[in-house]
């Protein structure tokens, strides 16, 4: 078996003190031991989501995360607008469906984000809508939202809600939760925060607890108003997933050790260097319009008459990268390189050249080394700082 290299855009790669952090022995999950570590880790958790807001810890993936922030904030047949990227956007539609909301749409093409003058018209067309759903980061698509021009465009009513989903973002991206007045950002903790899977954390703003205590949609498990109630006290309504916890604490020390900007320049450089080389190996094609270009993952389109996920099943064979396939319509059709978390500039390389080295194989010539030369200059410059 070839090392491995794990290359989806999650779960990602796990720093080896955060995994002994899932080593620890069992402690009581309501006693003193527990409650100093989870309340450190929201302390640390509110540095990344740049809030003063209430953050919760679920144990849940980021689709538990997702599901709390529609049932706990809103009331049946509430208008809500879901910006639609991908299926993650569409994900979040589904669970407002699920929930009987009432939803508008704005869809985007595969590879763009949402345009501002699409949202502020949708919004001056529908005044009543009470929420917006946008996906930060569609890891399908590998386009990132700019919230920056988004949210001040939702919040030109500042009673409506903007909830956010910042599942393969929070940590490698910017995503100033206070400064743009994001009411909830969900997270999880195997994507950018170096984390294994089974925590999902959620922001909730001040306008946001409002809206709870009339929202008449069932909830139980993932019962917010609970889940603070509990934190007060250093614990969780039901039995959470302890040792990620452990892990989760470790990892954040580790990144906010590091620096959260510096976090952000290295996604910055990982994105650009995967996207220069794929550039240059000209037989292959960027999804995703450059305004949108996602800094934590990058999805490809291979040349017309290669299987991506042949493709990938060989580099996966030959050289212990595994990359990720393409999910809804793109199955099949595309290859995505995830580069968050703990991922460093020579895993790219490593990826880059199984990739030149499998096409080269497949009988397009002239690739080697075309890539990785590319993503060397890349790296340069960014070690030159
Ligand atoms: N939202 C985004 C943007 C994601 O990338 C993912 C997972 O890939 C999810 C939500 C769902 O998270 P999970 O698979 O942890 O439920």
């Amino acid at each position: 078996m070839p090392k491995n290299y794990l290359l989806i855009p999650g779960p990602t790669p796990v720093p080896q003190d955060v995994l002994l952090e899932m080593a620890r022995e069992m402690v009581n999950h309501r006693g003193a031991e527990f409650a100093s570590v989870l309340k450190t880790s929201t302390e640390l958790l509110k540095k990344v989501f740049k809030t003063q807001n209430d953050v919760l810890i679920l144990t849940a993936s980021g689709t538990g995360g997702m599901e709390a922030a529609v049932a706990n904030f809103f009331s049946q047949g509430d208008p809500v607008l879901v910006g639609i990227c991908g299926v993650f956007g569409e994900r979040f539609a589904k669970i407002c469906k699920t929930y009987g909301l009432n939803i508008k749409t704005i869809e985007c093409e595969p590879g763009k984000g949402v345009e501002p003058e699409v949202l502020e018209k949708t919004l001056k067309e529908n005044p009543d809508i009470k929420g917006v759903f946008l996906t930060h980061n569609e890891t399908s698509t590998g386009v990132t939202n700019d919230l920056k021009e988004l949210a001040p465009i939702v919040k030109q009513n500042p009673e409506r809600l903007l909830v956010v989903d910042a599942v393969s973002s929070l940590g490698a991206i910017d995503l100033p939760t206070d400064e743009l007045k994001i009411d909830i950002v969900v997270t999880a903790s195997q994507k950018a925060l170096e984390t294994p899977p089974g925590l999902a954390m959620v922001s909730v703003s001040e306008l946001a607890w409002k809206y709870n205590e009339k929202a008449n949609l069932p909830r139980f498990y993932f019962d917010l108003k609970q889940a603070k109630k509990f934190l007060e006290e250093g614990a969780t309504p039901f039995t959470p997933a302890v040792s990620v916890v452990f892990a989760l604490k470790k990892a954040l020390e580790n990144i906010l050790t590091r620096g959260l900007e510096e976090n952000f320049k290295r996604h910055k450089f990982l994105g650009r260097a995967v996207r220069e080389a794929i550039k240059a190996l000209g037989v292959t094609r960027l999804l995703a319009d450059e305004r949108w270009a996602s800094d934590t993952v990058t999805p490809v389109v291979p040349p017309e008459n290669v299987n991506p996920d042949e493709l990938r099943k060989y580099i996966r064979n030959k050289f212990g990268v595994v990359l990720a396939g393409g999910q809804g319509s793109l199955k099949g059709k595309i290859f995505r390189i995830g580069h968050l978390g703990y991922v460093e500039p020579t895993d790219i390389l490593v990826a880059i050249s199984a990739i030149e080295v499998a096409l080269e194989n497949l009988g397009y010539k002239g690739l080697k080394g075309k890539g990785v030369q590319v993503a060397e200059e890349v790296f340069a410059e960014y070690y030159k700082n």
